[in-house]
């Protein structure tokens, strides 16, 4: 699915590279597709009341002549949590491995109860609604706090792009909001690795530059559904997946732009965060930080070095988010006295990091014109998202990851 230098610098960084196919129609092949990753073997399909209509049904009936089936559709819209991935295990017990159809939820979902239980899996997509499918982690709730659980890749992945271009196109515009945060992730991993010398790799950035700019030029098609354009989408989707996997963690894909939507879907007292998508609110953090990392390269920034406020976080948070995140920040305030910056960094020394960084970025403008090509949400408001408390996320979300990022300097 992808080009050869794309292939050659995968196979270097990836040892099991799972099998990706992607084609127009995948309808007739399903069973040969899953035959050829799986022996003949018991297989649990799992969906929910959209997906199945979607595609499971017909994956279910395409796989019960070959294969011993069980099909798992949740009801409603589910969320990836520790409750239903415990409803999930139990039912889909005495499988052999499980067959994901679905997107952001469904995929984690299996991903995490197939790991659990040392089986594997893989995915039919439904939407090419986030950049997951192929990192390692799940994105699991846990009595409403947010983690990030260990996990594994699939054996493969199946794409039917006349299904996933038939998504509701919200869906889709929420993975090109996710595939925004490239640039702001890339400049935080990359401040953080020329301030503090932490650990940094080009290659998750290298798979990716040719396809960007062709898909920030298909904003527009992929709100209307074209199928070319959605294809674009889901190959840049999967590869920021890749790069994840191969960087060991979500680094090159998850900095300050996810940190703030986290605090502010973790705040206490906020109601109305149910009703948006994931990619949605980092298509509009990714422009907020994009904003505070343009201003930031014209200032001479110092490292900020607070006490963690803990009575702040545990009434903002509460007590378990202020217990778990006390860690991590002391973590990174460590790596910060060990980097030697005293006060305000060096001049000539900002100058070179400033150099770099620019690199890396793509202008606010151009990430506000691709949203609203897209007509996906831009700005807070139109997530039905507070002010205050987006303020609130903003200032305290460096003190719940032990992530480096532009919220570090002043
Ligand atoms: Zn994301």
């Amino acid at each position: 699915m992808f080009s050869n230098d794309t292939v050659k610098l995968l196979e270097k960084k990836i040892s099991d590279m799972p099998t990706i196919i992607g084609g127009r129609s995948l309808k007739h092949d399903i069973d040969d597709l899953v035959a050829s990753i799986f022996p003949p073997s018991k297989l649990a399909i799992v969906d929910d009341a959209q997906t199945s209509d979607a595609m499971g049904d017909h994956v279910h009936r395409a796989l019960k002549g070959r294969f011993g089936v069980m099909h798992v559709t949740l009801a409603g819209t589910p969320e990836a949590t520790t409750e239903i991935a415990a409803y999930v295990a139990q039912k889909a017990e005495g499988c052999d491995a499980f067959i994901a159809v679905g997107s952001g939820t469904i995929n984690d979902i299996c991903k995490y109860v197939s790991h659990k239980s040392g089986k594997p899996y893989a995915v039919f997509p439904t939407a090419a609604s986030m950049n997951g499918y192929l990192s390692a982690n799940a994105s699991i709730a846990d009595d409403g706090y947010k983690q990030t659980l260990a996990a594994h890749i699939p054996r493969a992945v199946f794409c039917d792009f006349s299904v996933i271009a038939a998504a509701p196109a919200r869906l889709n515009k929420s993975g090109l909001g996710d595939s925004l945060a490239r640039p702001t992730a890339q400049f935080d991993w990359l401040l953080s690795h020329l301030l503090l010398g932490t650990d940094y790799d080009e290659t998750p950035f290298q798979i990716l530059a040719a396809l960007e700019p062709q898909l920030l030029d298909h904003a527009r098609g992929i709100a209307k559904g074209d199928m070319a354009s959605v294809e674009l989408l889901m190959h840049v989707l999967l590869l920021s997946g890749l790069g994840m996997t191969m960087a060991g963690g979500s680094y090159p894909a998850s900095q300050s732009e996810h940190m703030i939507a986290h605090s502010y879907g973790m705040l206490k007292g906020n109601t109305q965060n149910h009703a948006t998508l994931h990619g949605e609110e980092i298509g509009v953090t990714s422009l907020h930080v994009a904003q505070l990392q343009h201003a930031l390269l014209r200032q001479k920034p110092s490292l900020r070095r607070d006490n963690f406020p803990k009575e702040d976080i545990a009434a903002l948070f509460g007590g378990h988010v202020a217990d778990e995140s006390k860690k991590a920040y002391f973590k990174k305030l460590e790596r910060m006295e060990h980097s030697g910056i005293g006060g305000e960094i060096p001049a000539r020394r900002w100058d070179e990091v400033v150099a770099k960084l620019e690199k890396t970025m793509l202008p606010p403008d151009k990430i506000r014109s691709v949203l609203e090509a897209a007509d996906a949400p831009h700005v807070p408001e139109k997530l039905g998202w507070n002010k205050e408390q987006l303020q609130k996320a903003t200032s305290y979300a460096r003190f719940l990851r032990d992530r480096f990022t532009v919220l570090d300097l002043l």
